[in-house]
């Protein structure tokens, strides 16, 4: 199946009462164990790409054609989406050129009236090229000194008018954040998704910071119109952990297992297990039909 964009998979998740995992890769292991996991639960997936790991992969085009070359090569028939992942404005133009099928625009660090024109123009280019778009409010807290309490929470009157700009989904702040969450972390607002969901009415919504929340949070969030759930660091710790064991065990200095393909496949069978994981808590197992 070639890419397809996010339109029909979160219509679906939405009616379904599921979410979609994005999977962020950052290059052929991480391509080959998610996609390969997606086939195999039937599931529809979402490939997440930053702008860091498009430079890494060396451009948009060099990850536009392995996708969609893997993609034939495995005979993937689950919906794939290649997405951006908090694009940039310059980014998601590049992206759209080179073939991805949905794009992140990210301009919640704008003010909102320049947010708001950028993403009507990040819009306008991707219905032409038949892709998908997801805008983001109120920006998604990091990894700050082990202090942060939680990440920024959107306004739901800013959130109704990115949504009404023709976007697909809409990424709003409701205390989540990317990388592990801290200790002492509040958990996320669903006062605020609540009134959000009530505001934007029918837009699919994305959570970002997938890695650490708990089940019953994810469920609910999923309960409140979540479509869309981003995971990355979960995998690149999983990732971690296994080539550390195969390391440690001195696993690569017997025969040949200093051959790049032994030495990392265990980290991307390690990744196979998170995706999996995921895919179950999020309910998106066999939904790809
Ligand atoms: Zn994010």
């Amino acid at each position: 199946m070639p890419l397809v964009n996010v339109k029909e998979m979160m219509e679906k998740a939405r009616e379904g009462h599921y979410a979609v995992g994005a999977f962020n890769i950052n290059n052929l292991e991480w391509t080959k164990a998610i996609l390969s996991t997606a086939e195999e639960l039937k599931a529809p997936v979402i490939l997440g790409v930053s702008e860091g790991a498009n430079k890494y992969m060396t451009g948009y085009k060099v990850v536009a054609d392995m996708v969609k070359a893997m993609i034939e090569t495995l005979n993937i028939t689950v919906p794939v989406a290649l997405h951006l992942d908090h694009g940039t404005f310059e980014g998601a133009q590049k992206a759209l050129a080179a073939g991805y099928s949905s794009v992140m625009f990210d301009g919640s660090h704008y003010g909102i009236e320049e947010n708001v024109e950028k993403t009507k123009e990040i819009v306008a280019l991707a219905k032409k090229l038949g892709a998908t778009v997801e805008a983001e409010v109120g920006s998604i807290g990091g990894e700050e000194d082990g202090v942060t309490g939680r990440g920024e929470v959107a306004d739901p009157l800013q959130c109704k008018m990115i949504a009404d700009l023709g976007i697909d989904m809409l990424a709003a702040g409701i205390g989540n954040i990317h990388g592990q969450y801290p200790a002492n972390w509040q958990g996320l607002d669903f006062e605020t998704l609540a009134k959000i969901k009530e505001t934007c009415g029918h837009m699919p919504l994305v959570l970002h910071g997938g890695t650490g929340i708990p089940e019953d949070m994810i469920k609910k969030a999923i309960s409140l119109g979540v479509c869309k759930i981003n995971v990355n660091t979960e995998c690149q710790l999983s990732f971690a952990a296994a080539t550390r064991a195969y390391i440690e065990a001195g696993k690569d200095k017997e025969k040949k297992g200093f051959d790049p393909r032994k030495l990392l496949a265990p980290g991307t069978e390690a990744i196979k297990q998170t995706v999996k994981e995921k895919m179950e808590m999020f309910g998106c197992i066999g939904k790809a039909n």
